[in-house]
This record gives structure tokens, sequence and C-alpha cells, in this order.
């Protein structure tokens, strides 16, 4: 059987070259056509000698999600439904946000951690997607030269510090200059909060963007909403995040879902604030996206301006998301991974 070598970082890829009796190089002219310039056509790498290429035609491929639908709404917004091999589905988005085309992609399919209020916890976990997977996410979603992805976010389905080896597979091939080239600095991977995890990756050293799905301010309620709380608390958390802020030399962000109720309150934006106090961080307020069977509900819009008005003076770089359908986390919290018939686009 041809082996698939999408996903393969370059050090893979010198290493596939070498077992075929090739110089180690050549790997690194694979991976500048299949990443630099999308090409999964051996034959089309022209600067590989004619016999190289059929032999590599013979003994690999690069594999392809398949496209099973894309909607796309008024805002721009374009939402991927991909078909894996195996007949799982994924989704990524594709969110216009000004000058920003933000790719948020996914990296489980569905998710083990259940929090309450997310549409891709109801699903449960299937699966970890490979690296492959994860690239072909942002190979695939379609733009052309004037349309260039600006931003990619680990914001769709799934818990990418949970699939810990793939993720880290994935950075390396986004980040590094032989092959996709991608700034490091606009690729945020958001978590629930893994804690040993935020730590390993801050000792990586790659100096991509975190996001720390905070959404409740107090262990008690985080508990709650998000069960991992019960494993990896508040504290170890914020420990982690220190240590990622001081490692790469930069901001954390925090984001935190506004849901009616449940955790809106100006108590609750005065534990926030007091909690990130002394914290390198943004704060990204969202609107909750409600989700069928969960019984939470959307914020009433005063409680969200009262909330961000109360943390604005009290808590540094507060940011609302304004727009509701295109929100990037509205957007992304709400992946289900299955077709739903004018959930996008025809509204
Ligand atoms: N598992 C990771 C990344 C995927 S979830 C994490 O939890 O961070 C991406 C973001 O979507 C999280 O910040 C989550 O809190 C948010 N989210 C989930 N469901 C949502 C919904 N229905 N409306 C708005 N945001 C939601
Ligand atoms: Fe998983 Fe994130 Fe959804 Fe929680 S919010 S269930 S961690 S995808």
């Amino acid at each position: 059987m041809k082996k698939d070598i999408i996903g393969y970082d370059i050090k893979m890829l010198e290493d596939t070259l070498e077992e075929l009796g090739e110089l180690r190089f050549r790997g690194r002219q694979v991976a500048n056509w299949m990443y630099k310039h999308g090409v999964r056509d051996f034959m089309k790498m022209v600067n590989i000698s004619s016999t190289l290429r059929a032999k590599l035609d013979e003994n690999l491929i690069i594999g392809k999600l398949k496209l099973a639908d894309k909607q796309s709404d008024e805002t721009g917004t374009e939402k991927f439904l991909w078909n894996l091999n195996d007949g799982e589905t994924i989704e990524s988005v594709l969110i216009p946000d000004g000058e920003r085309l933000t790719l948020c992609i996914s990296s489980q399919v569905g998710c083990p951690l259940d929090c309450q209020f997310c549409a891709t916890g109801q699903i449960g976990f299937k699966r970890n997607l490979n690296s492959g997977e994860i690239v072909n996410q942002y190979l695939q979603a379609d733009t052309s030269e004037e349309r260039r992805i600006t931003n990619i976010v680990f914001m769709g389905m799934g818990e990418p510090l949970l699939n810990y080896e793939n993720l880290l597979t994935a950075l390396r091939i986004f980040i590094s200059d032989e092959a996709i080239a991608f700034g490091a600095k606009k690729i945020t991977v958001s978590t629930s909060g893994v804690a040993p995890k935020i730590k390993k990756l801050a000792e990586e050293g790659m100096k991509t963007g975190l996001a720390f799905s905070l959404n409740a301010a107090d262990d008690k309620l985080r508990d709650k909403l998000m069960p991992i709380n019960r494993r990896y608390n508040l504290e170890d958390n914020l420990k982690a995040l220190k240590h990622y802020a001081k490692l790469s030399g930069r901001r954390v962000t925090f984001e935190y879902v506004l849901i009616k109720n449940v955790n809106d309150s100006l108590d609750d934006a005065g534990k926030l604030a007091k909690m990130v106090h002394g914290i390198p961080c943004k704060i990204n307020l969202i609107r909750y996206n409600p989700v069928d069977g969960t019984g939470f509900e959307a914020p009433d819009d005063d409680a969200v301006l009262a909330f961000r008005d109360y943390l604005y003076p009290r808590a540094p770089a507060v940011t609302l998301r304004e727009s509701k359908g295109s929100s990037i986390a509205a957007a992304c919290g709400q992946l289900r991974g299955e077709y739903v018939k004018n959930e996008l686009g025809s509204k």
C-alpha cells in the first residue's frame, strides 16, 4: 500500500526519502511542493528528476480531505464540512473580520470533555485527527491570492492539547520556513485547560498564541460547566498560563463565553478582574450561541454591556465580539460535524 505523507514534517519526509534510497534533501523539496504550492501530484514536481518522480508516485500519495459540503452566509463566513477516510466528519470555518481572514480548525472528531454548553461536547469523542487531517483543513480551505488566510485558531471541534503529538507535528508544519511558513504569532491554540500540557507547550518554544477558555471565574461554577476543571482547577491552569506567558513573551487570551444568568453578573465580572490581575493577558468576551438540549441561553444585551463596562477599567485589553453570526468563537463553538442544511447560507 502507498504511504500517505500528508502531515509529515520535514524530518519525517527526509526519513521517508532516505528509506527510498534517496538523499535527505529531497524530502525538503517534496515539502516545498506540497506545503508551499499545494501540489499533490508527484509528476508536477518539476525540479525532481522524472525517474525519482515515478518512484515517489509508485510508493507514496499525498492524501486529501473530501469536501462534503460548504456553506456561506452574508458576512462572508464559510463553513466547510469534510469527510475523512474512515467516514467521520469534521468542520472548519473561515471568518473574515476586517483585514483579517481567520481559519478555525478542528483537532479531534468530537471531544471527550463534555462542557455543558458546547455542541461538540454533545457528540462525545470519536478519535484524534492526525497531523495530515489538521494541515489539510488549511491547505484545502480554498482561498485565492487575493483572499489569503491571515490567522489560524484551534477553536473548532476537539481539545487540541488532548491530541498533543499530532498538534505539535501540525504546528511544526505550519510554522516551518521549509513547509507552510505561517507566522507562529498568527496561530492560536485554544484550550479548556489541560494544565500540564500548557506547560509542556510553553517549553516547546513555539511561541504560538494561547487562548484559555475560562468561562467561569470560580472553581465551583467551572467544575459544573467544564468538568475538566475537577481534574485541573483554576489554580493549576493560572500557574501554567503564567509560565506560558513568561516563556513565550506573549500575552495569553482568556475566552469568556457569556451565558444568561449563569456567568454574566457583575459579581462574576469582579471575580474575573481579580483573577487575571498580574497575568499578561487579553480578555475576549463572547456571547453564547445557544445549543439545543443544553438549557443555556444567550445573555441579554444589557448584561453583556454592563459586564464589559465593569471589566474594562479593571482588567487589561477587553474585547467583545459584536457580530453574532460570524463571531469567531461563536461560529466555531457550534460545530457538530454533521450536515445541517440551511444552518448557514440561506437564512
Ligand atoms: N476545546 C477547545 C477549543 C474548541 S472550543 C476549548 O475549549 O478551548 C472553542 C471555543 O468555543 C471555546 O472558547 C468555547 O468556550 C467556545 N464555545 C463552545 N461552545 C460555544 C457556544 N455555543 N457559543 C459560544 N462559544 C462557544
Ligand atoms: Fe471540548 Fe472545547 Fe467544547 Fe469543551 S468547549 S467540549 S473542551 S470543544
